[in-house]
């Protein structure tokens, strides 16, 4: 804040001690008989042609200078100032930024001042002259000035942005865009210059309407370019989403992607669930943040007008939006595009992005953020397959542990880094319930299912944040545990013993018609093994706790944890 204080004052000192008493005196020393409709035609086709600059990769061309040259070779010093001065007042309108109007305008004011009487004074020095009719001489001196006044544009906007952000070069392809554009108008002035001398105020019009033509269609042309090279940015991310496979890596690249495409200061994905709107993601000024926003009521803010509406809303300017937003919005925003994302022709949530810059949007952009949000939800959901699929692959359908193949994928990584030495031991608890099969016979196979599901439940707060727990076959649970010692794995796995033989099943019998509800008492034999004290190898881990479980307990009388012994 205080360095854009500092160089407001510093803008509006140097525009009082150059511009200002420069100005005063090209007012004063204008030449005689000025106010004709000559003139008047001159500055009005300059305002016009102002007003349709060209986009060159995002950067304003103004081919203004087609007519400000012709003004200041026929005029003079002081008339061109004059006018380079209104057509920065349109340009100030015209082109919309960041930066307070309190700073663009002495910035604009000064900068064409200071290039006016540079390039008129170097014309003059090298001994051009005001009203020639001689060719040559107007062509030479004519190039002279046009290149000095390309040259100071040139340097005061390159020492300014030096000032401002310290990092930039001093040629780039902006660079040679503004130079070629500059020097294809230049023929232009002196065909405008040379035809005025000779027929007046008609060459105005005579060469005036093409021009303006021209640059209106080259003004469409740029930014039909504009919009396939957009629209080419739009598939690239569209492909790249799909590629993703998780839905936390879809939001992430999403917000990224679209921030980068539109230069958008602010990101946001907004989730519609349940009657609210809850902040998904956030991205500002380049990077994710995380902050604690409290969700609000699906209606709230410009976001719900999104969801109420279903269509995307575009707003230039802070005035505009500003009676609207209810919920976070950060103070320095001015353009605003939102827009729902739908699945199934449903909305689950809007996308909004926002710019510091007013005016930051075009309506062709909205359009483009619409077929994105279209291509994140189609990513989203599915990465949400994806990631349900593998889930189920990885899980026991009955009580929601982890498979077979899970524990296996586990314990081969737990060994392979316990060999790295990155753990210290790694431990294995195999149980087997008690005659089993006696439950399925008394009370049915699905008051059976319910005590392996009620059994999941308890061994899976038993062994919470202590390893791996996994169904390894029907009635057989395997906990793995990284960083346990034999003697640790031990007592969990007698404690979990314990538990077990004390606690009531509550089931229905599944073989009584009246389905009446009874306490069952089960048991469990354990075996534990562990690496490296009686193996250094997946497979032997658990065939030595298969074998503690079958010799140490259950012939031993069952109900007991046994530990492998070699
Ligand atoms: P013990 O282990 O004490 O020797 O006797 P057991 O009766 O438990 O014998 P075993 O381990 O050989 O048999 C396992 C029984 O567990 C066989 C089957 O009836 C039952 N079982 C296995 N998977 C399921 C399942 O998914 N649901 C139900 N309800 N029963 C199962
Ligand atoms: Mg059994
Ligand atoms: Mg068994």
């Amino acid at each position: 804040m205080e360095s854009t204080n500092r160089r407001k004052i510093i803008v509006w000192m140097l525009w009082a001690s150059i511009a200002l008493p420069g100005l005063i005196w090209a007012s004063v020393n204008l030449p005689e008989k000025l106010l004709s409709w000559e003139l008047l035609a001159f500055f009005v086709l300059a305002v016009i042609v102002a007003f349709f600059p060209l986009s060159i990769n995002g950067t304003m061309m103004y081919c203004v200078q087609g007519v400000t040259v012709a003004v200041f070779l026929k005029y003079g010093l002081s008339t061109e100032i004059l006018l380079t001065q209104i057509v920065s007042l349109v340009l100030l309108v015209r082109n919309q930024s960041s930066q307070a109007l309190s700073v663009r305008l002495p910035f604009n004011s000064l900068m064409f001042f200071v290039t006016s009487v540079i390039s008129g004074l170097f014309y003059f020095a090298v001994g051009g002259e005001t009203g020639s009719t001689n060719l040559l001489h107007i062509v030479f001196f004519g190039l002279v000035y046009q290149i000095v006044n390309v040259l100071i544009n040139h340097l005061f906007l390159y020492f300014d942005d030096l000032i401002m952000r310290q990092k930039v070069s001093f040629f780039s392809v902006d660079t040679i865009w503004d130079f070629t554009i500059s020097f294809t108008i230049f023929p232009f002035a002196i065909m405008l210059y040379l035809t005025n001398a000779v027929i007046g105020l008609p060459a105005l019009l005579l060469l005036g309407i093409p021009f303006l033509v021209i640059a209106i269609l080259l003004r469409m042309y740029s930014s039909s370019e504009i919009i396939n090279a957009d629209l080419q940015k739009t598939a690239h991310i569209g492909h790249q989403l799909a590629e993703q496979l998780s839905q936390y890596e879809v939001l992430d690249q999403f917000v990224y992607h679209v921030a980068e495409l539109f230069k958008a200061d602010y990101t946001y994905i907004i989730d519609y669930r349940k009657g609210e709107l809850l902040m998904l993601r956030m991205f500002e000024n380049g990077e994710i943040v995380e902050k604690d926003i409290i969700p609000v009521q699906y209606d709230r803010g410009i976001s719900g007008k999104v969801i109420e509406g279903g269509k995307p809303l575009f707003f230039v300017k802070k005035n505009d939006w500003e009676h609207l937003e209810s919920w976070y919005m950060p103070d320095d925003v001015e353009s605003i595009m939102a827009s729902p994302i739908a699945r199934n022709n449903r909305i689950e949530g809007v996308l909004l992005i926002a710019s510091r810059r007013k005016y930051a949007y075009t309506s062709h952009q909205m359009q483009i953020m619409d077929l994105l949000s279209t291509y994140f939800a189609v990513s989203l959901e599915k990465a949400a397959y994806f990631e349900k699929a593998v889930a189920q692959s990885e899980r026991c359908g009955l009580t929601k542990l982890y498979n077979y193949r899970y524990l296996n994928e586990t314990l081969e990584k737990s060994m392979a880094k316990l060999n790295r030495g990155e753990l210290k031991s790694l431990s294995l608890i195999m149980m087997d319930i008690d005659h089993f099969k006696k439950i399925n016979d008394t009370y049915g196979h699905q008051s059976g299912n319910d005590i392996l599901v009620k059994l999941a439940d308890i061994l899976r707060g038993t062994t919470e944040g202590k390893g791996t727990i996994a169904r390894y076959g029907g009635e057989e649970f395997v906990v793995l545990l990284p960083n346990y010692s034999k003697d640790e794995a031990f007592a969990l796995a007698e404690s979990i013993r314990g538990t077990i033989e004390q606690h009531l099943f509550l089931i229905e019998n599944d073989l009584d018609t009246n389905r009446s509800a009874i306490g069952v008492h089960i048991t469990l034999s354990v075996g534990v093994s562990s690496a490296p004290d009686d193996s250094d190898e997946s497979m032997s881990l658990i065939r030595n706790a298969d074998r503690a479980l079958y010799i140490g307990a259950k012939q031993k009388g069952r109900n007991k944890v046994a530990a492998y012994v070699k």
